[in-house]
């Protein structure tokens, strides 16, 4: 422990029955600068173990003290390593919509938010078409075809729908303009013979991919939280 004596001699001025200042401000200055170099030698002297340990609890007050948002910037990056799924699922908000898309509206969504689909010209959310560019490989290597239909839709395109195959509620196949979840880039309409469709639903779940609409078999969701 000698080596961590900071002053041999006895209490400093930091120390028990420190005496009351008496120097100039100056004096205080130098005195101080003093104490700053033997912290400096404090700390170059101390033991590897004793440095760990230094280390570990200067980064858990580092990760105390940081703010919420840099924390939860460090967990979603550690997440999103960990699992696509659960980071894609963090970027949603209470309606299950990606909180980046939210503002344009839906069906009014840029281009460059959106991300083309492996083999086809269709686009969906990006993380919606990583994992189901994921899925597509897998589906192939257990021998499956799957067709890719239509992805993003954008508003006019979904009146249009709506007028040639009427509402869904009045037993058409189209949502109400504004609503569909092809219009969040989130849904896709998938070519499926009978094996496909078993496959899918043995397997899209894994990828986040829910079969979300009664007789629309070829409509999936992307709904990583579920
Ligand atoms: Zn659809």
């Amino acid at each position: 422990m000698a080596s961590r004596t900071l002053n041999p001699a006895g209490p400093g001025p930091m120390g028990p029955g420190r005496p009351a200042w008496k120097g100039t401000p100056v004096d205080a200055i130098a005195t101080i600068s003093q104490r700053i170099s033997e912290i400096h030698s404090l700390i170059g002297s101390v033991t590897p173990a004793a440095t760990t340990t230094a280390a570990v609890a200067s980064s858990t007050a580092t990760a105390a003290g940081a703010s919420s948002a840099v924390f939860a910037d460090t967990l979603a990056t550690a997440t999103a390593t960990a699992d696509p799924l659960a980071a894609a699922a963090a970027q949603l908000n209470a309606d299950g919509v990606p909180v980046t898309l939210a503002g344009y509206g839906n069906g009014l969504i840029p281009e460059s938010a959106l991300s083309t689909i492996d083999g086809s010209t269709e686009r969906m959310w990006a993380p919606a078409t990583e994992q189901l560019d994921a899925l597509l490989a897998d589906a192939r290597a257990d021998g499956i075809t799957i067709g890719i239909t239509d992805g993003y839709r954008d508003y006019d395109s979904q009146v249009s729908l709506a007028a040639s195959k009427g509402l869904y509620s009045s037993g058409g196949l189209a949502a109400v303009p504004g609503t569909s979840q092809h219009g969040w880039g989130l849904a896709v309409d998938l070519g499926l013979d009978a094996d496909a469709l078993a496959w899918m639903r043995e397997n899209a779940g894994s990828y986040g991919f829910v079969e979300a609409v009664a007789r629309e078999p070829w409509h999936w969701e992307f709904q990583p939280a579920s």
